[in-house]
């Protein structure tokens, strides 16, 4: 079926980047139509009530910051609570080559020096960059060198393992891969993005607030408010652009506008064909992709209730730590940099977790195979050495009618929610610019909109 050109602007996928694109899109009075590839909304956001031995659980992104502004005013605009850990776990284990440390301190007291020195490399290198550097490149070549993997910062401090074994478990952590696969200009930028200093940053992803009802509360707000025609199970394979129209195809039906907002993961548009095809620096930085590959497993478990916070690499969790606890039952979370472990396979889960917890006993397992998923490929945005200076403004830059958007290519704290819908204000206000309301078609008769999916 070929659509008339009913919608001005269609915006394709319905994450975080979508909905928002297609709520601003809509208010600023466009006729639109969101196509999303998957059953739900949400994207890489997912919230499943009664998911794991009766937790209700965030199978992806879940977490916010305090300081992460877009999606906080996206928080207050729709009174959505929220929820903060705020008892101290009881038990905190440090891993590293030598071993698991257990005690409050992250390194030994005589090592508490070196990951001062090495974190004000850290900070050093944050204070040499401008959120203004990712948004237009202006200044970029200034920090060229910091474009290298991240543990070449500390190659010459000769770290001990203890404080080793923190650092790479922080960072391999954040990366969603192992912390060489990571750039110190990336790690720089989340840092500068949080005050520019290491204990901001850490404070927003270790103790930011989640959602109290889900992420899908926000996305439903979010939705409702755009008050847009949705097409659920939609997966858009194809973009035509001519001199005044953009041509989006699903299988064989056909949607004819204006513009095109795509918020399609980098790592899911290489299985978009263009036409005219992307720009080469375009198609290099989807073949490069970015590093985030790691899992999120959920584990109930039985003798480990009292609360955990386990840091530190290497190891099968770089993160692990205690989410909700009801009677004998722990619910706990780890991350790692590995491929997704089977959920179903409790005996390797058990193993694992043993590592940490010798007398644990994992009842039940739960986690989403991210990368394998063909509308994701990867978890979250993380930039390796060369990314932001070979890529990254290619990657975002409109081609066409099309304008790119998404947290894999947000100005601001890409990788994040926050970058999400960061990019899907920016998108807006970028697509209307390649509209013109004046010379829009009178829309067409409800029928003429319906659409079989
Ligand atoms: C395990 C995990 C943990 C995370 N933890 C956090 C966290 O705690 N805090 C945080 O801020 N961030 C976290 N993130 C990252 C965060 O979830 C994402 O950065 C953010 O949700 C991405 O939003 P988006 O709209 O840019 O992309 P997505 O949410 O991926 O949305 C893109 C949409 O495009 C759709 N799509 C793909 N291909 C097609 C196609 N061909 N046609 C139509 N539609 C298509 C997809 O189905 C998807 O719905 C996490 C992510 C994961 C996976």
């Amino acid at each position: 079926m070929t659509t008339a050109q009913t919608y001005d602007i269609a915006v394709i996928g319905g994450g975080f980047a979508g909905v928002t694109a297609a709520r601003e899109l809509r208010q600023a009075g466009h006729r639109v139509i969101l196509l999303e590839a998957r059953d739900r909304l949400g994207g890489r956001t997912w919230y499943e009530k009664d998911r794991i031995a009766g937790f209700d659980v965030e199978m992806g992104g879940g977490w916010l910051g305090d300081d992460e502004k877009y999606a906080m005013a996206e928080v207050n605009r729709y009174s959505i609570p929220l929820l903060r850990d705020e008892e101290a776990p009881s038990k905190f284990l440090w891993r590293c080559t030598a071993g698991i440390r257990e005690g409050m301190l992250p390194v030994p007291f005589s090592q508490l020096g070196t990951l001062e020195a090495a974190i004000g490399r850290l900070q050093t290198a944050a204070s040499r960059v401008s959120e203004q550097m990712f948004i237009d490149g202006t200044g970029l070549d200034t920090v060229a060198d910091l474009d290298v993997p991240l543990p070449t910062l500390f190659e010459d401090l000769d770290l001990p393992a203890e404080t080793a074994g923190v650092l790479e478990g922080f960072w391999a952590g954040i990366s969603s891969a192992e912390w060489s696969q990571m750039s110190v200009l990336h790690a720089a930028r989340l840092i500068a993005g949080s005050g520019g200093t290491f204990m901001g940053f850490m404070g927003t992803v270790m103790l930011g607030p989640r959602f109290a009802n889900g992420t899908g509360e926000l996305i439903a707000a979010i939705a409702q408010d755009a008050a847009v025609e949705t097409r659920l199970n939609t997966v858009v394979t194809k973009i035509v652009s001519t001199t005044d129209a953009v041509d989006v195809f699903v299988g064989q039906d056909q949607y004819t506008v204006q513009a095109v907002v795509c918020t399609v993961p980098v790592h899911a548009l290489r299985h978009i064909e263009f036409e005219p095809p992307l720009s080469p620096r375009k198609h290099e930085g989807l073949e490069a992709g970015h590093s985030g590959k790691g899992f999120k497993l959920w584990m109930a478990v039985r003798n480990a209730t009292g609360g955990v916070f386990s840091l530190g690499a290497p190891g099968p969790f770089n993160h692990l730590f205690t989410v909700d606890e009801r009677e004998d039952v722990a619910l706990l979370v780890g991350f790692g940099p590995d491929d997704c472990p089977d959920p179903n396979n409790l005996d390797q889960i058990q193993q694992m977790l043993r590592e940490y917890l010798p007398e644990a006993q994992v009842v039940a397992a739960d986690a989403h195979d991210w990368r394998a998923d063909p509308y994701s490929e990867s978890t979250w945005a993380v930039y390796p050495a060369g990314f932001t200076t070979e890529y990254e403004q290619a990657l975002r830059a409109t081609e066409s009618r099309v304008v790119f958007a998404g947290s894999d290519v947000s100005e601001v704290r890409p990788g994040y929610i926050d970058g999400a819908i960061e990019s899907g204000i920016r998108a807006a206000r970028d697509a209307s610019q390649l509209t013109d309301p004046a010379n829009l078609p009178e829309p067409q008769p409800a029928h003429a909109q319906a659409h079989a999916h």
